[in-house]
C-alpha cells in the first residue's frame, strides 16, 4: 500500500569558504509496507531512519525516487488528494508526549484532529473522545487532566489516540517507545499490536532495539549510513542474515530472548 522506490536524499552543508560537505542520508532506498503489516526500520543513530519517515509522511521531499500510496505518486499530489494522504498516513514520534501543548486539557488536545477532519459533527466529539480513551486503555476521566499530570506512557498513548482520531490507514512510528521506561515499553507495544489487529492498520516502525523489532515487525529494513543493507521478512532476517553488516549488527546488539 505504501511503496518507496529508489529514494535518495542528500543534505548539503555550506562550508565557511564556499564549498561544503554533503551527507547522503538515503541512497536509493526501496521498500514497501503491505496491508496490515509492520515494516521495521533498524540501524544505528544517523543511518537515515527518521529521514525515511519524514519522506514517507511527505514532510520533506526526496531528491529523487517516488513514494506511492495506493498506487499514486504522492510526491506530486496537491489539494484534496494531498489532504486525503495526510489524513491516512499519521505520525507518532518519540516525543509525541513532549509535543502536547501543556496548557490544553487532554479533551482539548483530542478535539483538534476531529476539528481538522471536519466530517464528524460537533455533537459527537465528546463520545469519540471517550471511545478513543477506552480503546487505548485509559480512563475517560483523564480527559480533564493536563499532559503534565500524566505519566510518560499515558502521554504517548494520547499521542497515538490523536493520530487514530484521524482514522488513518498507516502509522509512521518513529521510535515510539524509546523514551519510555522498559517496563512501560511492552505495554505500549502490546497496545499498538491490538490496535493493528482491530483496525487493520499498517505500521512503519522505527527502532534501534533488535529484540523489539524481532517481536514487533513482519518485515525489516536494515539501514547503514543511508544504504539499504537488508530487506526481508523478520523471521528470515534474524535466522539467516544475508548481509555482513546485518550479521555484525545482530552480533553486536544483545538480545533478550
Ligand atoms: P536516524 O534517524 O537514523 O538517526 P537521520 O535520518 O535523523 O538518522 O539522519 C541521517 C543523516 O542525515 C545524519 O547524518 C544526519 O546528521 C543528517 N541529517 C538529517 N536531517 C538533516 C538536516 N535537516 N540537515 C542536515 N543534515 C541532516
Ligand atoms: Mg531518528
Amino acid at each position: 500500500m505504501l511503496e518507496l522506490d529508489a529514494i535518495t536524499k542528500v543534505f548539503r552543508k555550506r562550508g565557511p569558504f564556499g564549498g561544503g560537505r554533503s551527507t547522503v542520508a538515503l541512497d536509493r532506498i526501496s521498500v514497501r509496507i503491505g496491508d496490515g503489516r509492520t515494516l521495521g526500520v533498524i540501524g544505528e543513530s544517523g543511518s537515515g531512519k527518521s529521514t525515511l519517515a519524514r519522506i514517507a509522511l511527505r514532510m520533506i521531499a526526496p531528491d529523487s525516487g517516488t513514494v506511492r500510496f495506493g498506487g499514486r505518486d504522492i510526491t506530486r499530489v496537491s489539494g484534496k488528494a494531498l489532504r486525503d494522504f495526510r489524513r491516512k498516513v499519521q505520525p507518532v514520534f518519540q516525543d509525541s508526549a513532549g509535543a502536547l501543548d501543556p496548557r490544553m486539557t487532554i479533551a482539548r488536545i483530542l478535539r483538534e484532529p476531529l476539528m481538522l477532519r471536519g466530517d464528524v459533527p460537533r455533537a459527537e466529539w465528546s463520545k469519540r473522545i471517550t471511545d478513543i480513551l477506552t480503546a487505548i486503555d485509559l480512563s475517560p476521566a483523564l480527559r480533564d487532566r493536563y499532559p503534565r499530570q500524566l505519566s510518560g506512557g499515558q502521554r504517548q498513548r494520547i499521542g497515538i489516540a490523536r493520530a487514530l482520531l484521524m482514522e488513518p490507514e498507516i502509522l509512521i512510528l518513529d521510535e515510539p517507545v524509546s523514551a519510555l521506561d522498559v517496563s512501560v515499553q511492552a505495554n505500549v507495544l502490546n497496545l499498538l499490536r491490538d490496535l493493528q489487529r482491530d483496525r487493520g492498520l499498517s505500521y512503519l516502525f522505527i527502532g534501534h532495539d533488535l529484540s523489539i523489532a524481532e517481536y514487533f515487525c513482519d518485515d525489516i529494513l536494515v539501514l547503514h549510513n543511508g544504504v539499504q543493507k537488508d530487506f526481508a521478512d523478520a523471521e528470515t532476517l534474524f535466522r539467516d542474515p544475508k548481509d555482513d553488516y546485518t550479521r555484525t549488527l545482530l552480533a553486536a546488539m544483545p538480545r533478550q530472548l
